[in-house]
């Protein structure tokens, strides 16, 4: 069937024994996968990877904020310019992880949401803990974005109804396969299915049955069976949906 992993991490070093092989793998069970950067080096590393249906984004992580300068942005700019990155992220904020202060993460990502505006590319948003902030920043710019989605789900089914509104896309991860997580398919409960993606954020947060392994791509199969269920429609549908969703989106031919 259809399947497209919307948001993976291939070139963590977690992959470095073996990535060719996964890559293959995915490849043979997953129409294409995007690959997505975290700072200049992962994002590097995403673009090396592209070839005939693996594509790239290039950003910085809000973890990663305090290195957002000029400098940086003139190198996103560059690897942006090849052919096969088709996005702009992972960026974003994070109160969960406060790795860089609130302020400082709030202009790197407002920097990085004007370079996307720039050059054209959707953006692939990370929001830990901090709904409220993500929303009010994004609301200022949902119009001028080329598109935008909100990776990795986490939040309640008020805020994907309030991103939604803004018209961006919804993307759940295996997190929402965990028996805890009911909050996550209430979530995706609400999401249309024209606004929704899966995708896996390999190598973390691999889904039910396979938690606690590495994660790998094609693992967004389980995620996809999961969600499909929450919405009432068959895995097959809802592959197909996802990957019309993500080719919109990604705008992939
Ligand atoms: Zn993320
Ligand atoms: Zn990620």
């Amino acid at each position: 069937m259809p399947l497209v992993d919307t948001h993976c991490h291939l070139q963590s070093p977690r992959f470095d024994d073996d990535r060719e092989a996964v890559i293959a793998r995915c490849l043979e069970q997953l129409d294409w996968l995007v690959v997505i950067g975290d700072d200049i080096p992962s994002s590097e590393g995403a673009v090396a990877l592209i070839r005939d249906r693996v594509y790239a984004t290039v950003g910085m992580h809000p973890y990663y904020a305090e290195g957002v300068d000029d400098a940086c942005l003139d190198r996103l700019r560059e690897l942006a310019a090849t052919p096969g990155v088709i996005g702009l992220g992972e960026i974003g904020l994070d109160y969960f992880n406060e790795y860089a202060p609130r302020d400082v993460q709030a202009v790197a990502f407002r920097r990085q949401l004007d370079l996307a505006i720039e050059l054209d590319l959707p953006v692939v948003i990370h929001n830990r803990d901090s709904d409220e902030d993500a929303y009010a920043i994004l609301a200022e710019y949902a119009d001028r974005l080329p598109g935008c989605v909100m990776h990795c789900f986490g939040s309640d089914a008020t805020y994907a109804e309030r991103f939604l509104a803004l018209g961006f896309y919804v993307s759940f991860a295996g997190n929402a396969t965990f028996s805890k997580a009911q909050q996550l398919r209430d979530a995706a409960a609400v999401v249309p299915l024209d606004r929704l993606l899966v995708e896996t954020d390999a190598p973390y947060l691999a889904p039910v049955p396979l938690r606690g392994k590495r994660c790998e791509p094609w693992h967004v199969v389980h995620t996809a069976a999961v969600i499909a269920e929450v919405k009432g429609v068959s895995a097959e549908e809802l592959g197909k949906v996802t990957t019309d969703n993500a080719r919109r989106f990604y705008r992939v031919a």
